[in-house]
């Protein structure tokens, strides 16, 4: 057992509404210089939809990416030997800026100056970097609210995939929102493609960052982050990501998407693992092994042999303590209510998400019609207007099981809760199954 410390964050996703505080605050903190316009190391999503960069789930579309061998090395995808040698230097399999989003504002002008039409005038989409009038045609979040139906199924690979199974008329249409920011995975491709070996994964916390001395701006790393969460500085011609706002975690304040969060949706907590553990978990052969297999890498900050482990390792005794009082340890691993974002992607990611369960659909009373009492929904997991299938392409490679479990356990707690503050005796099965 070799004992290593990380920091990780859970997301409930229930509380997200979508108000973008935390891409906002991260942006004004970490990306307010020229050459970042485009970078949001927080972006937060609407699901289902394309995302940011548009499609950065489509894995086929970046065909020249990294994955990982049965040996838990990193190979190019497809192409000879001396193809994969020339892609290293030709990179082709990078999303351009129109993938992202070029800033932009109106022209408003157009609005004010005017002459009297048949139609109303409108504000034309200008260009904040070449001050142009442009045809905008993408932007973080352009999908916003959108949410499922037929004309998403192409556009979102999820989606696509479940077309047969997922009910996509208007009635049943859904939507979630889904902040994301760099995993700081046990297993970062992005490092394991530099050729310049500037990205490194500090030992103490965990947190992968960018050395800007060593970057030669040779990109790989944009190919090779599944997440697509590191970006290319076009005025610097380095590599950046999130930080994880080490300046602040180190003097013991929280990031400061999670400090800014309106939702109080974000948890930071000290996870332990076996770091030995890693890469055999990242290659078991199924991709639905994938979510347990990263469960087994995290180890129990109370049982003595870790604390003796971790002790021997070198990580401080607070560490160990935060590790022992941490609410993602319990999140993920006590109540397995936290799952990981594309585990089939195997860089063992660190940044978890509990899945939303509301809207509730009353499905007691069969109206279809989105219910309060989640006594309804409690047992009837499959009648979820957001269908478990869709959650399970993004947290556990298509296995409904876990997702399921989860979402029963937050059904149960929120039945349990809502009898316990109305005086209400709980039914019994249900305070059994939050127990
Ligand atoms: Fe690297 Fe991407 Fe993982 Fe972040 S999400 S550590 S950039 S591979
Ligand atoms: Fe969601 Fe919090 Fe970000 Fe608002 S600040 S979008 S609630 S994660």
């Amino acid at each position: 057992m070799r004992v290593m410390a990380q920091l990780a964050m859970v997301m409930n996703l229930d509380k997200c509404i979508g108000c973008h505080t935390c891409s906002v605050t991260c942006k004004q903190a970490w990306t307010n210089r020229g050459g970042t316009e485009y970078m949001w190391f927080n972006n937060v999503e609407t699901r289902p939809g394309q995302g940011y960069p548009r499609q950065y789930q489509d894995q086929e579309k970046w065909k020249g990416g990294w994955q990982l061998n049965r040996r838990g090395k990193l190979t190019l995808k497809s192409g000879s030997r001396l193809k994969r040698l020339l892609n290293i230097f030709a990179n082709p399999d990078l999303p351009t800026v129109s993938d992202y989003y070029e800033p932009w504002s109106y022209d408003y002008d157009n609005l004010l100056s005017s002459p009297a039409m048949d139609t109303t005038p409108v504000a034309r989409p200008k260009s904040l970097i070449t001050g142009e009038n442009t045809k905008i045609t993408w932007g973080a979040n352009w999908d916003d609210d959108l949410g499922s139906g037929p004309e998403q199924v192409g556009k979102d690979p999820l989606l696509s995939r479940l077309s047969e199974q997922v009910k996509l008329e208007f009635e049943q249409t859904f939507m979630f929102y889904l902040p994301r920011i760099c995993e700081h995975c046990l297993n970062p491709s992005c490092a394991a493609s530099c050729p310049s070996g500037a990205i490194y994964k500090r030992a103490e916390d965990g947190i992968v960052l960018v050395d800007q001395d060593k970057c030669r701006g040779w990109r790989q790393c944009v190919t090779g982050c599944p997440y697509k969460k590191i970006y290319f500085n076009h005025k610097t011609g380095k590599a950046e990501k999130c930080t994880f706002c080490y300046p602040r975690v180190e003097v013991g304040i929280p990031t400061v998407c999670s400090e800014t969060c309106v939702g109080r949706l974000r948890y930071i907590g000290v996870m332990l693992y076996d770091a030995d553990k890693v890469l055999e978990a990242a290659s078991v052969t199924d991709d639905k092994d994938l979510y347990p297999a990263q469960l087994g890498v995290f180890l129990n900050p109370h049982d003595p042999r870790v604390v003796a482990e971790a002790e021997r390792a070198g990580i401080s005794p607070e560490w160990i303590q935060a590790a022992q009082d941490s609410p993602i340890y319990k999140l993920i691993v006590d109540y397995q209510i936290a799952l990981p974002l594309h585990p089939e992607y195997r860089t063992m990611p660190m940044v978890w998400y509990v899945p939303p369960l509301s809207p509730v659909v009353d499905v007691l009373s069969e109206t279809g019609h989105d219910g309060e009492d989640a006594r309804n929904l409690f047992g009837a997991i499959d009648a979820l207007r957001i269908p478990v299938e869709y959650l399970a392409e993004l947290f556990t490679a298509g296995d409904v099981g876990p997702v399921r479990a989860a979402l029963q356990r937050l059904a149960g707690m929120r039945a349990f809760m809502r009898s316990v503050n109305l005086g209400e005796e709980p039914d019994p099965a249900i305070a059994a199954s939050v127990r």
